[in-house]
């Protein structure tokens, strides 16, 4: 019989700002040792098994192959691949005591690809797809919500090895299918969005967000069915415009108007257009930001964009990657002066011009276009300086914040915004691994060719805290089946070595029926049960109390709440039933 002791439940004082992450701590189902670390408790480990039965089970039906490799790796795979410098500060390094270079992995591209190198040769041992639900490891910068963001944490990462393009692309698919089939079984509502590769590399990808209130991933859909993260929208793009009889640039005395609102402002008041007041989409703005690369190195960047938009901080980011975005201080103004702070313009801007800082605008500011912004002087602004006559950016930059009601890129509808927590991720890497490392087989006509690639991931401690967040209300976590780490909680309630005898026969026999359950034999207080019961979140409490006398029980769903008595003598038949659901009898 399944029998855990419950004790006293103690709140952890960290990291308490996502509900159901204090109501795992309450409950018993995680304690964290240090940030970003947590040990899973019975509870907790029980569901995380769960999941990852669900996700095996799936993997399994694809035809993948489940294989463990280690944690700790050396430093060289990931050098060959440039990510031992690449992928930044999240990489856990260590050395050996031999002064040996070593990593944890954060993810396995590398080693699964000279493990496949290292056993095979001919295009007839491929298609192949190999999986592992191992431990990851990512210096987080900032770990989160317990176990939804943490420096430890379980992943499904698998692998596909194909010899062409074809091959990959079905990969893929199987795949896709198979996480369609994961997060419908784990039960929350997700979406499936077009995303950024990042530090991985390769081409088309897609992420699977659970849909949250609190999540940290913003995404857009649109009524056509558009779904992407918002890192990975490309905006329409305008057609260029004819600057045939436009006016000439001039350049007017703006007093006092550092800010795009007290532009326009003074633009209407002195400059009146004829056809319209001008607004802020009119005005070009020029954010000054700083980027870090790798090797520590930082420069300065310009980015043009219209007035009414902000520069989204997690668009820019993605973009840089693997440079860091860092703010551009006061001291980097004076290290810079040909920058005017609250006056910068084009004319001022690009890797040719005085300051030989690059320019890079958004794909909205065309060829042709003409715009209202700084004339780098202070108290001056430029009217109608035109792109491709006036000024021509180095290059273009989609970073802009997407707003609601923005045009889906293929042409779909407005865009609405949502958030949510990515649970997988899917990627077809391409050859870029495999090239690296030198992964080739020959093909039929015995000819070395390289192997193509896909990756997938699946976030299985991740998906216990998304569940939980998915499913918890306001008196504490409330598990759907699958997950649950029991079917059923059996409360002893009231004194007297009936009941408790009782309770124990009762869990005894369903246990040997095939019910998991979980006995709370505490001496506490009915009410401290029933609450720590909610708490805990079985599916099914049956409570063994007073009602014993008259012969019944009472059954408890955590879910609808609904509650009903049931016979002593026919207890054992209707939980089983309520646990595997009825036989249908039609
Ligand atoms: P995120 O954008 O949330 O940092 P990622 O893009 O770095 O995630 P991947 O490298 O694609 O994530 O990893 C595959 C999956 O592993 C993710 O979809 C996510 O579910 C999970 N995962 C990634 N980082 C963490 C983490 N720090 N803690 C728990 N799960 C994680
Ligand atoms: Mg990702």
């Amino acid at each position: 019989m399944s029998e855990l002791f419950v004790r006293t439940l103690r709140e952890d004082p960290v990291d308490a700002e996502v509900p159901s992450h204090r109501w795992l701590v309450r409950a018993g189902y995680v304690r964290r040792v240090a940030p970003g670390i947590y040990s899973w408790l019975p509870l907790g480990y029980r569901v995380l098994r769960n999941v990852e039965k669900i996700v095996r089970e799936e993997m399994d039906a694809i035809g993948a192959q489940e294989v463990h490799l280690p944690a700790l790796l050396p430093r060289e795979p990931y050098e060959a691949t440039g990510r031992w410098t690449e992928y930044g500060p999240n990489l856990f390094r260590l050395k050996d005591r031999r002064g040996g270079d070593y990593l944890l992995g954060p993810t396995h591209e590398e080693v699964f690809t000279l493990l496949v190198k290292d056993l095979y040769s001919s295009y007839k041992d491929l298609p192949l797809s190999l999986y592992q639900i191992q431990t990851k490891y990512r210096d987080e910068a900032r770990p989160r919500a317990g176990v939804l963001r943490g420096r430890e944490f379980v992943m499904k990462d698998s692998y596909s090895f194909d010899i062409d393009d074809a091959g990959l692309e079905k990969a893929y698919q199987l795949h896709r299918d198979a996480y369609v089939r994961i997060f419908n079984r784990l039960g929350f509502e997700y979406v499936i969005v077009h995303a950024t590769s990042g530090a991985m590399g390769g081409s088309a990808s897609e992420e699977f967000l659970a849909v949250a209130e609190n999540g940290e991933d913003t995404f857009v859909r649109s009524p056509g069915g558009y779904a992407a993260n918002v890192e990975a929208v490309h905006i329409p793009v305008p057609a260029p415009q004819s600057l045939e009889g436009a006016p000439a640039a001039h350049v007017e005395d703006t007093p006092n108007t550092p800010t795009i609102d007290t532009l326009v402002a003074l633009a209407n008041e002195r400059h009146p257009r004829p056809d319209r007041p001008w607004t802020a989409a009119d005005t070009l703005k020029n954010v000054v930001v700083m980027v870090r690369e790798l090797d520590g190195t930082q420069r300065p960047l310009v980015i043009g964009l219209p007035g009414d938009r902000a520069v989204d901080e997690k668009r820019l980011a993605a973009h840089l990657e693997p440079a860091e975005l860092e703010a551009f201080t006061e001291e980097d103004f004076a290290d810079h002066p040909s920058l005017v702070k609250g006056y910068i313009g084009p004319t001022a801007l690009g890797r040719e011009s005085v300051s030989k800082i690059e320019f890079l605008v958004d794909p909205r500011v065309v060829e042709g276009t003409r715009w209202l912004t700084g004339a780098n002087e202070p108290g001056q602004h430029v009217f109608e300086l035109a792109v491709g006559r006036d000024f021509t950016p180095d290059g273009v930059i989609d970073v802009a914040e997407i707003r609601a009601g923005d045009p889906a890129p293929d042409g779909s509808g407005p865009l609405e915004l949502a958030r949510g927590i990515e649970m997988g991720h899917i990627f077809q890497l391409g050859r870029k691994y495999a090239e690296a490392l030198g992964l080739k087989v020959l093909d039929q006509n015995g000819k070395l060719v390289t192997v193509t690639m896909g990756s997938y991931g699946v976030g299985v401690s991740r998906a216990v805290a998304a569940v939980a967040e998915g499913t918890c209300d306001e008196q504490g976590l409330c598990w759907p089946r699958e997950l649950a780490p029991f079917d059923v909680q059996v409360l002893a309630t009231g004194k007297g070595e009936e009941i408790a005898t009782a309770a124990a026969d009762l869990a005894h026999d369903l246990d040997q029926a095939g019910v998991s359950v979980l006995l709370d034999d505490r001496k506490a207080s009915p009410g401290v049960k029933f609450a720590d019961a909610e708490i805990m979140g079985m599916p099914t409490n049956v409570v063994v109390g007073r009602g014993l006398a008259d012969g019944v029980l009472e059954l408890r769903d955590r879910r609808t709440g609904e509650r009903r008595e049931i016979a002593v003598a026919d207890a054992l038949g209707e939980i089983v039933a309520t646990v595997h659901g009825r036989p249908n009898l039609d």
